[in-house]
């Protein structure tokens, strides 16, 4: 019945999942999966984490939604313990990964606006890059797949090579208004940017008076061992759009501008009903405390070195990896073997991991999973390799 009501968005496997705990997800059958997709880079503090459960609880029997003519104290909140940990001003909340990359665009499109150069509109995009599936993030999403079917897209846009300085230098220019990059590129095979390469995009985007927009849906909140992914690369964007993790299993999204870029909005330029809500900001308030001042992000590279050596280990024992990418907890396994008919072997034998790009599998675990959790999913992952 289900099958037959629910759209067909995505590919999805023979199993419906029930309840969760920690790093582990229980189907209706009663069986346990070792779960290092946590919900794509969502649930950072594994399922039924007691402090997300404690402030759903208390905050949905006071207050869950006012409306963003009112102040409330958990957005606020919110606000501030995001910007105290990072280098920048203001946020604008909302639900989901694209509406963040959508405020980072109209950002831009503003602050564009608001130059003497005329026409300062055109936003830079990488190619393989993954921004969301709305139709501005979509018209900065470097993949013909996601593209093809879907246009006439947005105007203005500009495709160049990731990493590729030359390629950046020919098409930055005075009108460009901004340049959007992930620092690692999730959806597209993991792929990490240089610093070489983002350095450069700074040095453009101030010589030009454009944005430098990152998406850290994927890489930000801790994931790549520092709370926000611009950290690990001493580059510090004006703009970043954040989302997955914020919330820990619950939806939200932000935007998160410095001085030069949080100017350009004015009251009416843009808005969300539902962004800002005090139950989501409640969330977000409870999974930072827990990543930042619980220490769990302080331990997120000792955990991937450990998966890595291991995974090292497994790339010589047998044929079959041909690469290991990725910082922290966000970590791709290049094989020489099909992806998707791989992650498929991890779950039959109860683990569940995605595919990412053409040949990588990405294991995506909670960032407070721990030591036998790591054992027991990458005992798994050998024995399908050994078997390939
Ligand atoms: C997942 C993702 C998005 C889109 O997030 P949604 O919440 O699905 O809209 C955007 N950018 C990156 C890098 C992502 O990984």
């Amino acid at each position: 019945m289900e099958e037959n009501n629910i759209m067909n968005t995505y590919g999805r496997y023979d199993v419906t999942f029930e309840k969760g705990l920690g790093c582990k997800i229980y189907d209706t059958e009663g069986n346990e999966y070792v779960d290092f997709v946590s919900g794509v880079a969502v649930n950072c503090l594994g399922h039924s984490n007691p402090a997300i459960i404690k402030a759903i609880t208390t905050q949905s029997s006071k207050l869950m939604q006012s409306s963003n003519y009112y102040w409330n104290t958990p957005h606020k909140l919110l606000a501030k313990k995001l910007i105290e940990n990072c280098d920048h001003d203001k946020v604008f909340f909302c639900n989901s990964g694209t509406e963040a990359i959508e405020s980072a665009l109209k950002i831009a499109r503003k602050y564009g606006s608001l130059s003497t150069t005329k026409d300062k509109n055109v936003l830079i995009y990488m190619d393989e890059s993954f921004h969301g599936r709305t139709m501005g993030s979509l018209s900065v999403t470097g993949q013909e797949k996601y593209q093809k079917d879907f246009r006439p897209l947005i105007g203005g846009t500009q495709k160049v090579q990731f990493n590729d300085v030359e390629d950046l230098k020919k098409n930055v220019n005075d009108k460009v208004c901004a340049v959007i990059i992930e620092p690692i590129q999730g959806e597209g095979g993991i792929n990490i940017a240089t610093i070489e390469f983002l350095k450069a995009a700074r040095e453009l985007c101030d010589k030009y008076d454009a944005l430098l927009i990152f998406d850290e849906v994927q890489c930000g909140m801790g994931r790549l061992g520092s709370l926000f992914a611009y950290k690990k690369f001493s580059v510090i964007p004006d703009v970043v759009g954040i989302a997955k993790a914020l919330g820990g299993g619950f939806p939200i999204g932000a935007t998160i501008t410095n001085k030069k870029a949080s100017t350009a909005f004015v009251p009416g330029d843009h808005g969300s009903t539902f962004g800002g809500n005090p139950l989501a900001c409640a969330v977000g308030v409870a999974v930072l405390t827990q990543l930042v001042d619980g220490g769990i992000i302080d331990k997120v590279d000792e955990k991937s070195a450990y998966i890595k050596a291991r995974l090292l280990n497994i790339k010589e024992k047998y044929g079959v990896i041909d690469e290991i990418k990725g910082i922290g907890l966000l970590i791709g396994i290049k094989l020489k073997t099909d992806t998707k008919k791989f992650c498929k072997l991890c779950f039959d034998k109860k683990l569940l991991v995605i595919a990412a790009g053409n040949n990588v599998v990405r294991l995506l675990p909670p960032l407070n999973v721990t030591k036998p959790d790591i054992d027991e999913a990458l005992d798994i992952l050998e024995a399908v390799i050994s078997k390939i």
